[in-house]
């Protein structure tokens, strides 16, 4: 166990975070000495299973189920969040979900869960803690920033993906909001970034890497040869959410093994 614990005394909120990569953060957030709530969706024995893992460091942490789409229930949510925590310094943004579908065949229905969970789950969170990031303002004993917002995005907010159109335009979507959020909010000294994760072994890709074969073209699209693991995006995470970061504003952190280096060029194209 790491005694490190660059977000101590500080209360984050991680969307999603009942499975793969927000597991891995809302822990990692955990062993960094954050107070920690555990949003989710569906999966309450999931939940508590990460909360007490998080306890285990001898952190506080709040199970909370939300659907991340839904006005009132973020507004609530971040309600009790405060009144439990006292504040909230740190948003994650993790929620997300897949509905593929050829173009032709894409229904307005899977459209609009994929970018109401995506992208108006992230407008809606972060709205959130900025109103509260606002209110209290900086703490110097706690963190040089009034607050901070990660925004996990993915490659596909830069590589377009045939067959998922509505989840690439969620996460360009959120590339835009990021950096506008980011350069609207810097001068009240909270920082928001984003990390663009690459194929990462979670249940949301599961047929990419689940039989011998899938993994194997998965990995022609990986340089570094292996396929990520939450704890790669946790360790970034934790940065991001730290002052060590201090002066990172507005980028997008490409944790993705290679992935947008167009690796289909390394044998000369
Ligand atoms: P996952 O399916 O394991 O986890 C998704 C999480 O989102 C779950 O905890 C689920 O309960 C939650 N969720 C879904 N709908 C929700 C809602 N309406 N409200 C609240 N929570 C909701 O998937 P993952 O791979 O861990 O994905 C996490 C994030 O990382 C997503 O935004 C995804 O787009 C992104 N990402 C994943 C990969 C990858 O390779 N796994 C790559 C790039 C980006």
């Amino acid at each position: 166990m790491s005694d490190y614990k660059p977000l101590a005394h500080q209360k984050a909120l991680v969307t999603g975070a009942n499975s793969g990569i927000g597991e891995g953060v809302a822990i990692a957030l955990g062993q960094a000495g954050a107070d920690v709530v555990v949003n989710y969706v569906e999966g309450d024995d999931a939940a508590a299973a990460v909360a007490d893992r998080i306890r285990q460091f001898g952190c506080n942490a709040l199970v909370h189920k939300a659907d991340v789409s839904r006005e009132d229930e973020v507004d609530d949510m971040f309600g009790r969040a405060v009144s439990e925590l006292g504040t909230i310094d740190i948003l994650v943004n993790n929620a997300g979900i897949q509905r593929d579908s050829d173009f032709a065949d894409m229904t307005v229905e899977k459209w609009n869960q994929v970018i109401g969970v995506n992208l108006t789950g992230q407008f809606l969170c972060s709205r959130a803690a900025i109103r509260e990031f606002l209110r209290r303002g900086v703490v110097p004993s706690i963190s040089h920033a009034a607050g901070k917002i990660i925004c996990m995005s993915s490659v596909h907010q830069a590589i377009p993906w045939a067959g998922h159109a509505n989840y690439a335009t969620s996460k360009g979507g959120i590339k835009l909001l990021m950096e506008s959020m980011a350069q609207e909010l810097a001068p009240k000294r909270i920082r928001v970034n984003g990390i663009a994760p690459g194929a990462i072994q979670t249940p949301i890709n599961a047929s990419a890497w689940n039989t011998p074969d899938a993994l194997k073209r998965l990995l022609t699209l990986i340089p570094y040869g292996r396929i990520g693991l939450p704890e790669d995006i946790a360790r970034a995470a934790v940065w991001l959410a730290s002052d060590d970061s201090d002066y990172v504003v507005g980028t997008t952190l490409f944790v993705d093994g290679g992935m947008t280096l167009y690796p289909g060029f390394s044998t000369n194209g």
